[in-house]
């Protein structure tokens, strides 16, 4: 197969480019791709939703798809997440939860209505969880049987370190679901070389196909041995996946169209050289945003160790004439649409790396930031010393 780089199309009809993590900015063929009405038990419908799961099966590399397996799960990324734990977490399982971020507190929360027991590792806004704080807290209480953890926590944009979480969970003779709602597509997640027993991402992140479904890939094993685990009906993925493989039919009422758009971005996403492809374009996109801001004198949050290909936090300048609100509506209208930051210390914003954009789109976001801060009347973009002595606390 031939590899082409993507070719990015400008935003129609003055549509902003979505700087944001998911819902992001699509192509035309795959926003195209939902103009067709489909029977959900039709055979060309089941052969759209096989086609599908064999794709992102492909995404696993060698030996994946011979071990685990993929189940669609309508609904946005929190309903596969909700899914996942609830299908694979046994009622007598307990439960480490690794939280840097909001979407980990999501998951402590989800555990708390699922009624599972957990401990719950809080590490704030942005610290990662490390290896040995996992083989620690697991080594003092037996009764943990699982451990979850978030792969790029997007509320700040690190890139968690679930090579040495796997290691040390596996050590411990515990199992590992991730998530990995933001990273997967662009980040490699190969069990081959990172052991984990489940994890999710959905339809609208680095696949970059339209919000709709969610999907979780388990080990057949692991599914196998789920039969009943679950407290939902709509969200067993156990089900899900013995319906499907009996019939090639969803349980419920498939997103037909957003699985129609999701083919063709996964077309699009092998044309471009599956996961090392996307993950480059992305990494050139952020390392082009990331240099052009701080060119500006904007600094990051995170050191580059941690930065992640998918989002990027960035410190709101110290200036008195820095208002959020008013950045936002600048870049806004300059063709830009940011992300609030979700910082409890200090004020953030985030800029996002994945959709359809490549680095000559990202060159244009800095020559637009600039553009917003000298119409702020912005000096200067350096960030308070409250936000380098909260950095200073993370590790290179
Ligand atoms: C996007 C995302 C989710 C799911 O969020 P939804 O709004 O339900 O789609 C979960 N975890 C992470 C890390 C995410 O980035």
């Amino acid at each position: 197969m031939t590899v082409k780089p993507a070719e990015i199309e400008p935003p129609r009809l003055g549509e902003p480019y979505l700087l944001t993590p998911g819902p992001l900015t699509t192509s035309y063929a795959v926003k195209e791709a939902m103009l067709r009405d489909w029977g959900s038990w039709d055979a060309d419908f089941r052969a759209m939703t096989r086609e599908v799961r064999s794709r992102l099966l492909d995404m696993l590399g060698e030996g994946g798809a011979d071990d685990f397996d993929c189940v669609p799960m309508q609904g946005s990324g929190s309903f596969a997440v909700e899914s996942m734990l609830g299908t694979f977490l046994p009622a007598d399982s307990k439960t480490l939860v690794l939280a840097n971020g909001a979407y980990g507190m999501r998951t402590a929360k989800t555990m708390e209505y699922l009624g599972r027991d957990f401990i719950l590792l809080d590490k704030g806004d942005y610290l990662p969880p490390r290896g040995d704080e996992v083989t620690q807290i697991l080594a003092d209480d037996p009764a943990i049987t699982h451990v979850v953890a978030i792969h790029c926590e997007t509320s700040s944009g690190i890139l968690n370190p679930v090579e040495e979480i796997s290691r040390a969970t596996y050590a411990a003779g515990r199992k590992l679901l991730i998530d990995s709602m933001s990273a997967f597509g662009a980040v490699e997640l190969r069990p081959s070389e990172i052991r984990y027993e489940a994890m999710v991402s959905s339809a609208n992140k680095c696949v970059e196909g339209v919000p709709g479904f969610g999907f979780v890939i388990a080990r057949k094993s692991e599914l196998i041995a789920a039969k009943g685990n679950c407290h939902s009906l709509s969200l067993d993925a156990e089900a899900q996946w013995s319906h499907m493989e009996k019939t090639g039919q969803w349980r419920f009422t498939p997103p037909t169209h957003v699985v129609a758009a999701f083919l063709e971005a996964l077309r699009a996403h092998a044309d471009e050289g599956g996961v090392p492809g996307r993950g480059s374009r992305y990494t050139r996109n952020r390392d082009v945003v990331v240099a052009g801001m701080r060119d500006l004198g904007f600094e990051t949050l995170l050191k580059d160790r941690w930065l992640s290909p998918i989002i990027v936090t960035f410190f709101c300048p110290a200036s008195p004439a820095f208002e959020f609100e008013r950045f936002y509506d600048l870049m806004k209208t300059k063709g830009f649409i940011i992300y609030p930051g979700k910082l409890t210390v200090v004020d953030s914003f985030r800029i996002g790396c994945i959709g359809q954009m490549d680095e000559h789109v990202m060159r244009q976001v800095v020559t637009a930031a600039a553009q917003a801060l000298s119409e702020m009347g912005v000096n200067d973009a350096s960030p308070p010393q409250a936000a380098l002595d909260e950095r200073a606390k993370l590790a290179a």
